[in-house]
Formats: C-alpha cells, structure tokens, sequence
C-alpha cells in the first residue's frame, strides 16, 4: 500500500482504552496504527476479497446471485486497523454520487434476481442521514420488499449518533437488518446498549460480526463474554470472521488452527444462539466458507479448503510473526 491507512478515532472509542498501547489494549490495538503495518506479508494483497473482479460498476459489488453489496461511502468514524477493504475505505472519494446511485439503481432494476442488498463502505451511517434516508428511499422504491443490511460501527465507535430520529427512520422500512462489529466485550457500554435498544424499540433486528484478532479477542474468556453479552442484549451473533489477508494486518491475524481450537472449546461453553459461524471469504467460492466444515487439513504452507460443491481451495498459511500478549477483560 503506498499511502498509508490513516488513523481516525472518536472522542467516545478512545476513551475506551485504558492504555493507547496496541501491544496491550484490545481497544487500541483496533484504532492506534502500528509500525508494522507498513510491512507487507508474501500472502497479503490490496484487495484480498477481489472486490474489483465483482464490481459490475463502481461502488457495487455483485459477486452472489441473490445479493449485492453496496459501497455507500468511504468514510468511517474509526479507521479499523484490520479493516480489509482499505484499498477502497478513506481513498477521498467520500458518499456515492447521484450518478452513481443512479447506475446502481438501473443495474438492480434489470437483475430481479437480486432480493438482498447489503449496504457497507466505509461506514453508511457516517452519511449524513437525510441523504442516507434518501438512498434508503430510492433503493425501496425499485424494490419495496428488499432484505437491507446495514453493516455499520457506529453502534459500537459513536453510539450517540444512533438518536431516536435515525433509529425510527430505519425501523420504518420492511426488511432491515442492522449488522454492527463487536469484536471486544468492553465494547458493549452502557452508550453502546441504549443504542442497540433504541435500535431494537423501533423494530430493527441487529447481527453482530466479529474478527477473530490477535491480541484483542484471540482468547476463550473474551470470546465467551463477548458472545454471552451480545445475547445478553438481543443481539446475535451472526460470523466470527478469520480475518482477510489484507496488507499490513499480519500482525492482528491469528491462525486458522488457532481459530478453530478457539471454536471447538466455545461450543462446550456457551449456547447454541451464542455461537456464530466461524467464517472465511473465499473469493469464488459460492459463498462465505464456514471454516468448521470446509477445513480439510494442512499441506505444507496452504490451508486445504473445501467449499458446499466439494471445490478445493489452497489458503496461505502464515507463521506467527511475533508473540504479542492476549486480550484482557
Ligand atoms: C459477505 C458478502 C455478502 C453476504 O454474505 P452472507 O454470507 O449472506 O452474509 C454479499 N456480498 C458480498 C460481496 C459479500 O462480501
Ligand atoms: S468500520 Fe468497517 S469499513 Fe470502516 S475501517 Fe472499520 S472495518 Fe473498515
């Protein structure tokens, strides 16, 4: 990457660390950038999911039949430090145009096919809202029984944001889901729970996301807080996701082998609606791999991967490059 992944944070998620330590605080370790983000991995990419081989026209990607995914803005209120797509996140071309909002809408016109659409950037909710409200309208108006996913931080990174008006505003169409990313139970404030309350009043279901990541929830205790308070407060845990293999993250990336061990003492610990798919994007597999069934084994460097239609995949598979201390509550 030659321009470097800039560093964003509000007031609210930095007051969340209780050091500005990315070696020993699962809180800053997500927004405080570290120097080896700068060094590039033999597996990383710019584009690990391939974003740009599925993309009909910009700001779309339309890589399942029945789903498209949107990329609403480039901007975030925190700049994740294992975001995945930070080839496109803060590049400085901000909200989708008009133009582009209308290419989108002539293209899902003519794919009928589409029932889902998924809306993620960047962040959607740092659009403004009225013209975020507005995108919402005109995308129901091709299509008024639509499944909207709105995948979003802003729950979790600025929970205020999230006021009466914006949660109405969702809760008023058919078929919205909001999607949020915990990955850390200290995330779950008391700001962050009226949020998703407010959210839920107004009849808007919420999944949560999270990224395995090395040194912020690598560890059995923090996986099980996490996922207990999540059902705790009506949120299900939807993906646990292995984290892509995008440049400079190496760092926060934990093994497969790791993950899977992780998963396998999870569910004797926690409940059923607990526990969420451990998942990895596989680009051109038929969908998101869910890593528990597609794992058959290690040859040498490469993880070998089976997808629903018995395809083999050969995913790199990286050695630790340092040792950092586990997560703490
Ligand atoms: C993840 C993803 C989806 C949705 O996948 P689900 O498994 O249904 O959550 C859709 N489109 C793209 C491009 C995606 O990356
Ligand atoms: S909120 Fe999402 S898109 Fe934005 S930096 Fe974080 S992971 Fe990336």
């Amino acid at each position: 990457m030659s321009t470097p992944f800039p560093e964003r944070v509000t007031e609210y998620y930095a007051a969340l660390a209780r050091r500005r330590d990315p070696a020993c605080d699962p809180i800053a370790a997500q927004f405080v950038p570290q120097p080896s983000e700068t060094d590039r991995a033999p597996a990383e990419t710019d584009d690990p999911l391939q974003d740009h081989r599925y993309a009909p026209l910009d700001r779309l990607v339309h890589r399942y039949t029945d789903r498209a995914l949107i990329l609403t803005t480039d901007r975030c209120a925190v700049y994740c430090r294992h975001c995945f797509r930070r080839h496109f996140t803060e590049r400085g071309s901000g909200a989708i145009s008009e133009e582009q909002l209308n290419a989108i809408l002539e293209y899902l016109a003519r794919q009928p096919q589409v029932t889902e659409l998924l809306l993620s950037g960047g962040d959607p909710l740092t659009i403004e809202p009225e013209r975020f409200e507005a995108i919402l309208e005109r995308l129901y108006r091709v299509n008024a029984s639509y499944i909207v996913r709105v995948c979003t931080r802003v729950p979790v990174v600025m929970p205020s944001r999230v006021d009466e008006r914006l949660a109405a505003a969702l809760g008023r169409r058919e078929g919205l889901w909001l999607v949020t990313q915990v990955n850390h139970p200290r995330e779950l404030t008391p700001d962050c729970a009226a949020a998703l309350r407010r959210l839920q009043r107004h009849g808007v279901p919420v999944l949560n996301q999270s990224v395995l990541l090395r040194g912020v929830n690598d560890d059995l205790e923090t996986l099980t807080a996490l996922f207990k308070g999540l059902l705790q407060l009506r949120v299900k845990p939807y993906y646990l996701f292995q984290a892509d293999l995008a440049a400079g993250t190496r760092h926060l990336r934990v093994s497969i082998e790791e993950g899977l061990e992780l998963m396998r003492r999870l569910r004797m610990r926690v409940s059923g609606p607990a526990l969420p798919v451990y998942a990895l994007d596989q680009p051109g597999a038929g969908g998101k791999l869910n890593l528990e069934i597609a794992f058959h084994g290690i040859e040498g460097e490469s993880y070998i991967l089976r997808d629903g239609e018995g395809r083999e995949y050969r995913y790199p598979r990286e050695l630790p490059s340092a040792v950092y201390p586990s997560s703490e509550l």
